[in-house]
């Protein structure tokens, strides 16, 4: 084989091609390398003893089908720079691993459209060996993003295994990248993503997040000058979950069989938005009867209905006017679940309304989380965590974080 085609083909440049073996279906390239060329691994200088040499093997692209090894007898060097005694640097590989910087490219590019599993039986190495080599590359390529320019961001947490595990995730709502992930959904598993960030010097504008406590502490402490913006969409969940709890409620105290019957069939249609009804299963009809049977089911349902109208006002002013209007019909009604609901809003009024200076929410996260799913099923679940976070990192780049 040609000096040009070691080079070519396998990337081994500055070597000596001597012989090709044949070991059980394998090729083993046997190479070596001139004296003259030797230097420290450490310093770079030429000026070296040879120790004696230490055979290696390295897994290199396969020719065909057939799985190609370099045997190469790494030369050991004494550094009169150093005073150490190492193997030479190798051109071809990185530091102790079984395989060559090729190789390596060439797995990522397998494992770009096919499975971990096909990559590895493709290459005929272990499914840990294709682990390893994309833990490293996303490691290096997604584990520390850059904060500088980060402008506006939306922290939520994500079920991982519903009910089990949670993680907190940071995402860039101008990037759509994710910037941090968290091992826990409590607000200290942000500790260290505050520490990067004011480490970053960036200027944090507005910050989307629900309306828990936790959230509100850690944002006006790390972020003091940042805009905290009340997600809408946790808003209407929040109602959603008080309406299904008064829905059950009403269902408890009826007496009559047929408003039992009637608020048993509301569960969904309530939850629902007036205009997502669906008329041919006459979803409105149904909803109209069960609120005419019920004051108290039918003043919560239009009431929800029309807070939605708080995002879609002309002015911040405006929408200030709408909430203070809301509220009080909410408190007049009388109704417990609306009261509540009435003094949790009021007591977040500025953080609702400064959607109106920074029309974000956390709605983004929700695709990721979508994401995330499509991620555990091709991968046949993580059981590596650190593996499935820089999976979570590497998620704008889709194509390529969407294979196992
Ligand atoms: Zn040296």
């Amino acid at each position: 084989m040609s000096k040009s085609l070691i080079y070519h083909a396998f990337g081994l440049r500055g070597y000596d091609y001597r012989a090709t073996r044949f070991e059980n279906g394998k090729r083993v390239l046997v190479i070596t390398q001139r004296r003259e060329s030797y230097c420290c691994s450490a310093c770079g200088s030429g000026e070296v003893y040879s120790q004696g040499q230490i055979p290696r093997r390295f897994r290199t692209l396969p020719i065909g089908r057939k799985p190609v090894e370099i045997a190469f007898a790494v030369p050991r060097v004494r550094c009169l720079s150093c005073g150490l005694t190492r193997q030479v640097k190798i051109g071809f590989a990185e530091g102790s691993r079984h395989h060559t910087k090729q190789f390596e490219r060439y797995a990522l590019e397998l494992a770009r459209i096919t499975t971990t599993q096909a990559a590895a039986h493709h290459l005929n190495v272990s499914w840990d060996t294709i682990r390893d080599i994309e833990k490293r590359y996303l490691k290096k390529k997604f584990s520390q993003p850059k904060l500088k320019h980060v402008k506006r961001i939306a922290i939520d947490e994500i079920a991982v295994r519903k009910g089990h595990r949670y993680l907190t995730v940071v995402m860039d709502l101008d990037s759509g990248r994710i910037i941090f992930v968290g091992k826990t959904r409590k607000s200290k598993a942000l500790a260290p993503f505050w520490k990067r960030l004011k480490a970053s010097h960036a200027q944090v504008e507005a910050v989307a997040t629900d309306m828990s406590a936790a959230y509100i502490e850690a944002v006006t402490k790390h972020l003091p000058n940042a805009a905290l913006v009340f997600d809408r969409f946790h808003i209407v969940k929040l109602f959603n979950d008080k309406l299904t709890e008064l829905r059950r409620e009403l269902y408890r105290e009826a007496t009559d069989m047929l408003q039992k019957e009637v608020l048993k069939g509301t569960r969904w249609l309530i939850l629902k938005n007036w205009e997502n009804l669906d008329e041919e299963r006459n979803e409105r009809e149904r909803l109209e009867e069960a609120l005419s049977l019920n004051h108290t089911l039918a003043t919560a349902y239009y009431l929800k209905d029309e807070l939605r109208q708080l995002w879609e006002q002309s002015t911040k002013k405006r929408a200030g006017r709408f909430l203070d209007d809301w509220c009080r019909r909410a408190h007049g009604s009388g109704i417990r679940i609306l009261v509540q609901l009435a003094n949790t809003l009021q007591g977040h009024k500025t953080g609702i309304l400064a959607w109106y200076d920074h029309p974000i929410s956390t709605g983004p996260l929700e695709g990721v989380n979508n994401k995330i799913k499509t991620l555990k099923r091709i991968a046949y679940g993580y059981r590596n965590e650190e593996y499935f976070e820089l999976k979570i990192l590497a998620l704008h780049c889709s194509q390529y974080a969407l294979v196992g």
